[in-house]
């Protein structure tokens, strides 16, 4: 067991010094209805003045996770309506998503499956498991399999071997992606067994890191990374835009440098889901593209991920990348340059 433990209750988190006394009341009713985790390697980060803020927000649970506004609810992007099995989201023809697991090694405070994820109960049976599984092999067009959950990283290294080549077996899908924040928040354990199970395959297969701050890409979540890269496994991001996290051009431009030095090419930075309990973390969709827009001057093309909203109630995601193309009113193209300023385009 890790010499120092996860912190799981609000009484474990005011004897940490992480929370007051005080609020111990609110914080209760708070664990009553979401989970909350907060590792050994997090815990080191809220020691450093740097990192307090960003990391204590997204972790550290809060009386505002009581307050639900009218356009919030329990299933944000409409996952429910395409579940053909249990275990499966299939809401795209080529790809599908399988949450083998609900549970995580750290509970986010604005997670969009707050309602479902959590240690108890959120683990797929065998039966399940086989169910979710022939689905996928029954469907030829599906090309592309996403494991999340849930953190499918905390499986047993036996448990996502045995997954991963079920799935290496099938003809038809091509690409295996995992969605996983282990890498940031519980580096040791991405271990030489995790990543042998991760090899069960020989084909294309991709880790997405979930990350919102650079202070998370530490020296061990740097080394965690470069394991899997060194054992041949591409790394890409996923970031969610939070308020008070990382809602300035400064913090978005030190994110997606971290990412890209560590190996990974920033891909999505996410719209905050209307999950319950989450309205003091969103940030309105027009200052999300006027940050995007001010990181275009500043950052190498390799660093820079696409921003994207998961329509409410299911209808999709949307690029929600500011068009730089215009018509003016004689017909003509405009095109705005990275500092703003408008030229006519005129191939002919
Ligand atoms: C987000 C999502 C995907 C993956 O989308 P990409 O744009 O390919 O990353 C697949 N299926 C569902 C249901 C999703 O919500
Ligand atoms: S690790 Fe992912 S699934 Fe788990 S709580 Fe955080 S955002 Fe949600």
């Amino acid at each position: 067991m890790d010499a120092v433990p996860t912190l799981t209750a609000p009484r474990q988190l005011v004897a940490a010094g992480l929370i007051a006394e005080s609020d111990l009341p609110a914080l209760e009713a708070v664990a009553a209805r979401y989970a909350i985790a907060i590792p050994p390697a997090i815990r080191e980060l809220l020691d450093d003045s740097a990192a307090r803020v960003p990391i204590g927000l997204q972790f550290i649970p809060s009386a505002n996770e009581l307050k639900t506004t009218p356009a919030e609810r329990a299933d944000p992007i409409g996952d429910a309506a395409h579940s053909p099995v249990r275990g499966i989201v299939h809401r795209y023809p080529d790809r599908v998503l399988l949450l083998p697991t609900h549970a995580c090694a750290v509970y986010c405070r604005f997670c969009f499956r707050r309602e479902v994820v959590g240690p108890e109960g959120g683990t797929l049976s065998s039966t399940d498991l086989s169910a979710a599984l022939d689905y996928i092999a029954g469907d030829t067009g599906i090309y592309e399999v996403i494991l999340t959950g849930g953190d499918p990283l905390v499986l047993s290294p036996r448990r996502l071997g045995e997954i991963v080549a079920a799935l290496d077996a099938m003809n038809h899908v091509q690409v295996i992606r995992l969605h996983t924040r282990l890498p940031v928040v519980a580096p040791e354990r991405i271990t030489a067994d995790l990543i042998a199970a991760l090899k069960r395959t020989t084909k294309a297969l991709f880790v997405g890191v979930h990350s919102n701050h650079a202070s998370e890409l530490t020296e061990a979540a740097r080394a965690a990374c470069a394991r899997l890269v060194d054992a041949g496994i591409p790394l890409i991001s996923q970031s969610v835009l939070l308020r008070g996290v990382n809602d300035s051009v400064e913090a978005l431009e030190a994110l997606m440098r971290a990412l890209l030095a560590a190996r990974i090419k920033p891909y999505y930075l996410h719209q905050l889901d209307l999950a319950p309990g989450t309205s003091h973390f969103r940030v309105p969709l027009d200052e999300g593209q006027a940050l995007v827009a001010a990181l275009r001057g500043r950052l190498s093309g390799l660093a820079h991920p696409t921003y994207m909203l998961d329509i409410p109630g299911g209808a999709g995601k949307i690029a929600l990348t500011p068009s730089s193309v215009a018509t003016d009113a004689t017909g003509r193209t405009v095109v705005t340059d990275p500092t703003g300023t408008a030229h006519i385009y005129a191939p002919e």
